[in-house]
């Protein structure tokens, strides 16, 4: 499974609902599980493995062997937030780049598992985070949509870089 770097165009897709909760969907959750671990990220979200559907996993810990961490979210809603503030975040999909995203600090999601069972989660800092921003690649909004002008400025350079790359394999 290979994760897909800005700027490839499904990225700016995002998902559809997801409808059918069969074990195809649970596979594709374990192999974009794996993909994370593999890439040494804390979130995926569909999209960014080219699959344009309203599911993200993730794990704060980033450690495969944490499996408690582990979450796996169909079609997430942000129903409350509240606070704002600002940290770094990076993304698989823009690798080297960093930058610093104001986000809400606390978030209530209502979603859907795997079986299509209806949950709600109450979520704060760094999950609150993960989930905002792996959320926002289901809507085709990818982290340095969100930056301040300075932190756009600062990575201009190295965006561009990712976006001549593409164009040389394309
Ligand atoms: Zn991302």
């Amino acid at each position: 499974m290979e994760v897909l770097i800005y700027p490839h165009p499904i990225l700016r897709r995002g998902g559809q609902v997801v409808t059918t909760f069969d074990a195809e969907l649970r596979q594709l959750s374990e192999q974009m599980m794996e993909a994370m671990y593999e890439e040494g990220g804390v979130g995926l979200a569909a999209p960014q493995v080219g699959i344009e559907k309203k599911l993200l996993v993730l794990n704060p810990s980033g450690d495969r062997n944490e499996r408690s961490g582990e979450l796996t979210l169909c079609n997430p809603k942000i129903t409350k937030k509240k606070g704002r503030d600002f940290e770094e975040e990076g993304c698989l999909s823009f690798p080297g780049i960093h930058a610093e995203v104001e986000r809400w600090v606390t978030i209530t999601v209502t979603f859907q598992d795997l079986d299509g069972k209806e949950g709600t989660l109450h979520a704060d800092g760094w999950l609150a985070r993960i989930i905002q921003h792996e959320l926002d690649h289901l809507e085709g909004v990818v982290f340095t949509d969100r930056l301040t002008a300075a932190e756009k400025l600062r990575v201009k350079a190295p965006l561009q870089e990712l976006e001549e790359r593409y164009r040389a394999q394309v």
